[in-house]
């Protein structure tokens, strides 16, 4: 056991140590991203979806196993009404040492300060393009100006990191990449550059829409001057700084060049299941067991349960020559 935990730790077949959670507050959002959303998405019903309260108790449950770092996402995670009073919740539970939120940045230039007060440690903002019409062209919204608001308003009240996300799609944005990194510097934060998973509501993914993150790199590296940093443990990206100045790029090479090996991560979606791996069908549901009065100890062997069973990854899949299957869409499963 460690510190601040009073059971044993989560520890999957593979030997790998669950130290981070992903969180969907809810599927829904108001883009329609097109690597991401289907044309005319069906949403949960609401009773369907964890009440705070619900998160916060399985996030109590999960923290006491040692997952000390929790990220919030959805569908768009600032959809959900007043989810500072869910940061406020989560930060107050022993054992959680990071709170961050993946988010669309649309409504984030009003609400920034109120969720920095509430305790959320760290944002990421996607942005896929920085040219208005073509931001349009793939989010479905002309909200470039909202964004780019939304990500100086994060800048200004202190979160810590802040970085983008740019999912990289061969067709729809791979011109993007360098203006993508030009803005990134010009913020002093990092953009990480996410290859196209198969996880998009349309099901247009191939494998040749897939932007390699050696492909970027190659272009990335002939503008500017990167320096390769050390990759963290159980960190999804690989990242280079840019000399002599704060911020740089990482590339997220989730079909290329996984890392499994080293994930620790499970994720909870908005209808509460667990999702021990991204690219499995697998899935436990909590839920169910939440609403019908489980004790923490029945909570704990259904999140034990899932855990044991997850897979090994995407990298022994496509070791063996079979293709990702197209699992759930990201706005489900939270990406
Ligand atoms: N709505 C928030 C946002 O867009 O940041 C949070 C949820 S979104 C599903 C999380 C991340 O998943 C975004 O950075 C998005 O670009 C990425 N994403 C969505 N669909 C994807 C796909 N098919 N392949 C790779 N990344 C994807
Ligand atoms: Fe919404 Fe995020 Fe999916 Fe775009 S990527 S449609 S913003 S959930």
């Amino acid at each position: 056991m460690t510190e601040g935990t009073s059971r044993p730790p989560l520890v999957d077949p593979f030997g790998r140590v669950i130290r981070k959670v992903r969180i969907s507050v809810t599927e829904r959002c108001n883009f329609r991203c097109a690597y991401c959303m289907p044309t005319a998405p069906k949403w949960f019903d609401r009773e369907a979806i964890l009440r705070f309260e619900e998160i916060e108790r399985v996030v109590r449950i999960l923290a006491s196993m040692g997952v000390s770092k929790v990220k919030l996402t959805g569908g768009e995670p600032l959809m959900r009404r007043d989810l500072e009073v869910l940061v406020s919740m989560l930060s107050r539970v022993p054992g959680v040492a990071n709170i961050s939120m993946t988010t669309n940045g649309f409504f984030l230039a009003e609400r920034a300060r109120a969720l920095k007060e509430a305790g959320l440690d760290a944002v990421t903002v996607s942005l896929p393009s920085v040219d208005r019409d073509r931001f349009r062209a793939i989010t479905g919204v002309d909200a470039l100006d909202e964004v780019i608001k939304g990500i100086d308003a994060a800048i200004g009240a202190g979160f810590s990191p802040v970085k983008i996300n740019a999912t990289i799609v061969r067709g729809l944005n791979e011109d993007q990449v360098v203006p993508l990194a030009e803005f990134a510097r010009s913020r002093g934060v990092f953009i990480r550059f996410i290859e196209f998973m198969p996880f998009d509501g349309k099901g247009s993914w191939r494998p040749d829409r897939v932007v390699s993150w050696r492909e970027m790199y190659e272009v990335l590296r002939s503008k500017f001057d990167l320096v390769p940093l050390q990759r963290e443990s159980g960190s999804t990206s690989m990242n280079f700084a840019f000399r002599g100045n704060p911020g740089g790029v990482g590339f997220i090479a989730s079909i290329t060049a996984p890392f499994c090996d080293d994930c620790e991560r499970i994720r909870l979606t908005a209808d509460g299941r667990i999702v021990p791996c991204m690219f499995s069908p697998k899935e436990f549901d909590l839920r169910s067991a939440l609403r019908r009065g489980a004790t923490d100890s029945e909570l704990e062997s259904i999140i034990r349960a899932a855990v044991g069973a997850k897979d090994r990854g995407v990298k022994y899949m496509l070791q063996s020559g079979n293709l990702p299957n197209v699992v759930r869409p990201m706005y489900v499963l939270g990406g």
